[in-house]
């Protein structure tokens, strides 16, 4: 059962995500946000309520601040087909977070009959054909961020918000 904030946006008949940090929501894993990087007529949509806020990793259970984390030179896909892990800064495994995170995206996605979904570039959880490497030295590679990953699989199309 969704909560009552999501039943209401679905009589809205809103159509799509966008990451919660682009929109001003303080879930950055340092706090803060990304609003500096939206574009002024998506932030537009989404003060006509036209935007559904979503951040995978607190959906997952991560705490906010938390530990800055990168998937380990893989992709979202990879992270999927169990064949590569998410680790934080100080070694962690919270794979199992992340992928909970993005299962409940889709299902904020499904239930909502939501075909797209703005998303943060170079996120863990939210990237778009890029994602930093494992390293943590801000080295990119390509590949999606895990939510990306799996909504891509459903069938939803994801932008960022460079697009
Ligand atoms: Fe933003 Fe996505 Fe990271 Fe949440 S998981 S802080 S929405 S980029």
């Amino acid at each position: 059962m969704l909560p009552l904030f999501y039943l209401k946006l679905e009589r809205r008949k809103i159509m799509k995500l966008i990451s919660a940090c682009l929109v001003g929501i303080n879930c950055k894993y340092d706090g803060k946000n990304n609003l500096a990087d939206l574009d002024s007529e998506i932030l537009k949509e989404y003060k006509q309520g036209k935007l559904i806020p979503v951040c995978p990793e607190q959906l997952g259970g991560l705490s906010t601040p938390r530990i800055l984390s990168q998937i380990q030179n893989a992709s979202g896909e990879d992270v999927l087909d169990g064949k590569a892990k998410i680790l934080t800064e100080t070694g962690i495994d919270i794979t199992e977070q992340f992928v909970k995170g993005a299962e409940e995206v889709l299902k904020i996605a499904k239930t909502l009959n939501v075909k797209e979904a703005i998303f943060k570039q170079r996120s863990p959880s939210c990237g778009y054909g890029q994602i930093y490497d494992g390293t943590f030295t801000k080295t990119v590679k390509e590949g999606d961020g895990i939510t990306t990953a799996l909504l891509k699989r459903n069938g939803i199309n994801v932008i960022t918000e460079e697009d």
